[in-house]
């Protein structure tokens, strides 16, 4: 079953179209493709959607879902952000994703540029990571309740700027408790977490979200995980889909998340 939910097209920042993406996934013998276009949020219109771009959104993707029927199954899904109003019904999934931190009136971006970031965190936390990274999780925490979704988006996309540990240490215990408090949070609701290698195909990480030693965190709380690219172009709808793989087995996952028409189901790893 080869599947990817996490897709932007060009509804928000993804440079193709829907069918431009929907032919790749065909020629790529995928089974189903999700979109996922990035909800609306006040402030951030360069890489989310208008208001105004969701209904013809879902017009477009549910009339390909009838066109491409037999050829390819198409999901209607939205990347919500936990400042984006609430979503309404009539969603095939959710995907709830943290991308800014609200900070003394203003909404630092967690993942835009690393000089945004590393300049948010010296203007409004004293260059304290640590300080930054609880804020971002206490939101991860909460973003099953607050957004109704069923697949928590990139968990730790706070390091996407910190290869290598450049700016923070990801070994630093107030880093982990701040990272395990979110995730004994959210392991109270029924949530798929994703193996997400977005920031691999942009060049910015030699290797998926979460790290492994969350991803252990993650198995040994009994945590279901799905495999997907957060894709932003084409040629990169499978990215590291098999490193993806290797990874999960070598944390201990036996089985990834799909979603099928009766709901998400799993399959062997
Ligand atoms: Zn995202
Ligand atoms: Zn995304």
């Amino acid at each position: 079953m080869i599947q990817n939910l996490h897709t932007h097209a060009t509804f928000c920042d993804g440079k193709n179209t829907p069918e431009e993406l929907i032919h790749e996934a065909i020629r790529m013998d995928m089974d189903s493709l999700g979109f996922s276009s990035h909800a609306p949020l006040a402030g951030q219109e360069d890489w989310t959607m208008s208001p105004e771009d969701v209904p013809r959104y879902r017009t477009e993707i549910l009339s390909l879902q009838e066109r491409y029927t037999g050829r390819l199954e198409i999901f209607l899904g939205l990347e919500q952000d936990y400042y984006s109003p609430p979503p309404g019904n009539g969603w095939d999934y959710l995907i709830g994703s943290v991308h800014c931190v609200e900070k003394g009136g203003r909404l630092l971006p967690v993942d835009y540029l690393p000089e945004d970031f590393v300049r948010s965190v010296r203007q409004y936390y004293g260059g304290d990571y640590y300080a930054f990274a609880e804020d971002y999780y206490r939101l991860v925490g909460g973003i099953a309740e607050r957004t109704g979704c069923q697949i928590v988006g990139h968990f730790d996309l706070i390091t996407k700027f910190n290869e290598g540990d450049s700016l923070f240490d990801t070994g630093h215990p107030r880093y982990i408790n701040a990272a395990l408090e979110a995730l004994d949070r959210l392991a109270q609701h029924d949530v798929i977490f994703e193996i997400n290698t977005g920031a691999m195909s942009r060049g910015y990480r030699s290797a998926p979200y979460p790290a492994p030693a969350l991803l252990r965190a993650m198995r040994e709380r009994s945590l279901p995980i799905c495999i997907t690219s957060d894709c932003h172009d084409r040629s990169n709808l499978l990215y590291a889909f098999l490193q993806a793989e290797e990874l999960a087995r070598s944390c201990g996952c036996r089985e990834r998340m799909v979603l099928t028409g009766q709901g998400f189901v799993p399959v062997e790893l």
